[in-house]
C-alpha cells in the first residue's frame, strides 16, 4: 500500500481530483456481510484512490477499524487510512496500536483527538495527549506513517476562543508533521473556501480535502450537524422541512446539494473530494455519475 501523499501528488500532476470514501465499522455481521459483499464492491467500480475507516468514538473500536483496513487494503487493493483517537488512550497503548497497524500493512493514519462521550467534558487520560498536534508528532518522530488531520471550516465546535483560534491550531497540526487535512462536512461551500484561503496565506501546502455528506434523512443530518456545529444554510434546512418525511425525496435533494457543492468545490481547486458514505453506495455513486466522474 502506498502513502496517500503520493497518490494525492500523482493525481495533481494528472489534473485529477483524489476521491475517497469514508467509512465506520458496522455492528452486526449482517451489516459486514452487506458491507463487503454488496457496498464496497459498488463503490470500487467508482476508481476511489483511497478509503478510510473510523475510530468508535470514546476509543471504542480498535481492533476492528484495523481488520477492516487490512481487509479493503488485501482483499480490495485499496490504499486505507486508519483514523486513530487519543481519547482514553495512553502514550504506551497508542505505540502498540500503531504497532499492530504497521504489522497489518497500515501505512496512513488520521490522527484524532476524539470526543468525550455525550454528556461528559473532554479529559485528557493521564499519560496520553491532550491534542491531535501531539499525535501527529508522535507519528512523525516514529515514522513510517502517512498522516492526516481534521479540519474545521467553521471553527472546531469546542474552541472557546473562535474559529480563527481553532484555524491556528490547525496550522499548527500541519506544521507538527501532517501531510493533509479532511474538513469536517459542511453544507456552505464559502466555508471551506474561506479557510483553504486563510491556509494558503499561512504557506500552507498540504492539501485541503472537502468533507461532503450527501443526505439521506432530514433528522439524522440536523443530529449530525448539531453535535459537531455544522450550519445547515436557511434555504437547505427549509427545502428539508419542506420535504418532511419523503425519505426518496429527501435523498434525491441530498444527491442534487451534494452535486453542486462539489462542482463548485472542483471548479474553483478543491484538490478532491472526501465522502462520508454512512457505509451506503447508492447517493455517492450518483453524485460522482452527475460529475462525470463514476
Ligand atoms: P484537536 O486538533 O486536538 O483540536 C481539539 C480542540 O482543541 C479544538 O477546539 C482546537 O481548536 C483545540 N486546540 C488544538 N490545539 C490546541 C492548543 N495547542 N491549545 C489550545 N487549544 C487547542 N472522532 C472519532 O471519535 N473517531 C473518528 O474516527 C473521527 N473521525 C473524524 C474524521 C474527520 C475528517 C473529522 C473532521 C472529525 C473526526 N472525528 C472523529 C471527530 C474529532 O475527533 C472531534 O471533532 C474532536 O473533537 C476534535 O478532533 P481534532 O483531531 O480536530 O482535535
Amino acid at each position: 500500500m502506498r502513502f496517500i501523499r503520493d497518490i494525492h501528488a500523482g493525481k495533481e500532476a494528472a489534473g485529477k481530483p483524489t476521491i475517497s470514501f469514508e467509512f465506520f465499522p458496522f455492528k452486526t455481521p449482517e451489516g459486514e456481510e452487506t458491507f463487503f459483499g454488496k457496498t464496497l464492491p459498488a463503490l470500487m467500480t467508482a476508481g476511489p484512490d483511497y478509503a478510510s475507516v473510523t475510530y468508535g468514538a470514546g476509543g471504542s473500536t480498535r481492533e476492528k477499524t484495523l481488520e477492516i483496513v487490512e481487509r479493503i487494503q488485501n482483499d480490495f487493493g485499496l490504499t486505507t487510512m486508519a483514523h486513530l483517537t487519543c481519547i482514553r488512550h495512553t502514550r504506551a497503548e497508542i505505540g502498540g496500536i500503531l504497532d499492530e497497524a504497521a504489522n497489518r500493512g497500515i501505512q496512513n493514519i488520521l490522527a484524532l483527538r476524539g470526543d468525550a462521550p455525550p454528556g461528559e467534558n473532554w479529559a485528557q487520560t493521564e499519560g496520553g495527549f491532550e491534542f491531535a498536534s501531539e499525535l501527529v508528532t508522535h507519528l512523525r518522530e516514529r515514522g513510517g506513517f502517512g498522516i492526516g488531520v481534521a479540519g474545521f471550516p467553521e471553527g472546531h465546535i469546542d474552541c472557546t476562543e473562535g474559529r480563527d483560534a481553532d484555524w491556528r491550531h490547525l496550522v499548527g497540526k500541519i506544521n507538527h508533521g501532517a501531510d493533509l487535512v479532511i474538513t469536517q462536512m459542511f453544507f456552505d461551500n464559502a466555508d471551506y473556501f474561506r479557510l483553504a484561503d486563510y491556509l494558503k496565506g499561512q504557506d500552507v501546502a498540504a492539501p485541503l480535502f472537502p468533507g461532503i455528506i450527501p443526505v439521506a434523512s432530514a433528522a439524522q443530518i440536523k443530529k449530525f450537524s448539531a453535535m459537531c456545529g455544522a450550519t445547515l444554510p436557511e434555504k437547505f434546512a427549509s427545502r428539508l422541512d419542506e420535504l418532511g418525511d419523503d425519505a426518496e425525496a429527501v435523498r434525491e435533494y441530498g444527491i442534487e446539494y451534494a452535486t453542486g457543492q462539489c462542482r463548485e468545490l472542483l471548479e474553483r481547486g478543491a484538490p478532491g473530494l472526501h465522502f462520508y458514505t454512512l457505509n451506503k453506495s447508492k447517493s455517492v455513486l450518483r453524485i460522482l455519475d452527475n460529475l462525470g466522474m463514476a
